[in-house]
């Protein structure tokens, strides 16, 4: 069983990790994913958690892992069929993530049309911060950046995501339910990047408001 954290010392128990990939336009044109503003879904295992201050493992079926910095919602109750106004009643916070990815893997099973399953969901690739509670927050727009051994790599803000929190999670409702405890990745900005052993991550969210680091060691 896994917990998130809140500022405010409250935790909430992990139900589902829910990541929305390709949801910002410069991060698409960097990868060369042809223009969309479908919403794209795929899942990671609760094992993929670590909490900041950890060791993320690169498997040993890749030699190419990258990072993507997003924001990440956390859902505080079951629901389903929500509209995007309702949304707001459903999250009980935000935090910073890492949507750390096997971009060789992944590339193999795009050209191959095979899930993102193992490029995405591997032990330790979803390093979280602790949470802002909904209670604190006066919005979902905010600032995002990592960099890596003290090199800014991504800096964005979730103004650019082409779909919005409140979008997510009314579509994650429809298709999925919603459920206490769900986690979703909203997708990252441009600047993805290679990380090797012994490099050290950053992640800030709102200026620092929230932070997340972890280090990186071939498993
Ligand atoms: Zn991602």
């Amino acid at each position: 069983m896994k917990y998130i954290k809140f500022t405010d010392s409250s935790e909430l128990q992990v139900a589902n990790i829910y990541c929305i990939g390709q949801n910002y336009e410069l991060h698409n044109k960097e990868m060369g994913t042809a223009p969309h503003k479908d919403i794209v879904v795929f899942l990671k295992p609760t094992s993929s958690l670590i909490e900041s201050g950890r060791t993320a493992y690169i498997p040993t079926i890749s030699d190419n892992m990258h990072h993507e910095v997003e924001m990440v919602i956390a859902i505080s109750g079951d629901a389903r069929n929500i509209e995007p106004e309702q949304a707001k009643s459903y999250i009980a916070g935000i935090g910073i993530g890492v949507d750390l990815t096997l971009r060789d893997v992944q590339k193999t099973a795009k050209d191959k049309g095979k899930p993102w399953a193992t490029a995405k969901g591997f032990y330790s690739s979803a390093p979280i911060s602790e949470f802002i509670p909904i209670s604190e927050l006066d919005g979902f727009i905010h600032s995002l950046s990592l960099s890596v051994n003290g090199e800014m790599r991504q800096s964005g803000t979730t103004a650019d995501m082409m779909n919005s929190t409140e979008q997510l999670v009314s579509y994650i409702s429809k298709i999925f339910s919603l459920q206490k405890g769900d986690l979703i990745f909203t997708g990252t900005p441009e600047g993805v990047n290679r990380l090797v052993s012994g490099d050290k991550v950053r992640a800030e969210l709102a200026d620092g408001r929230i932070s997340l680091n972890f280090d990186v060691q071939q498993a």
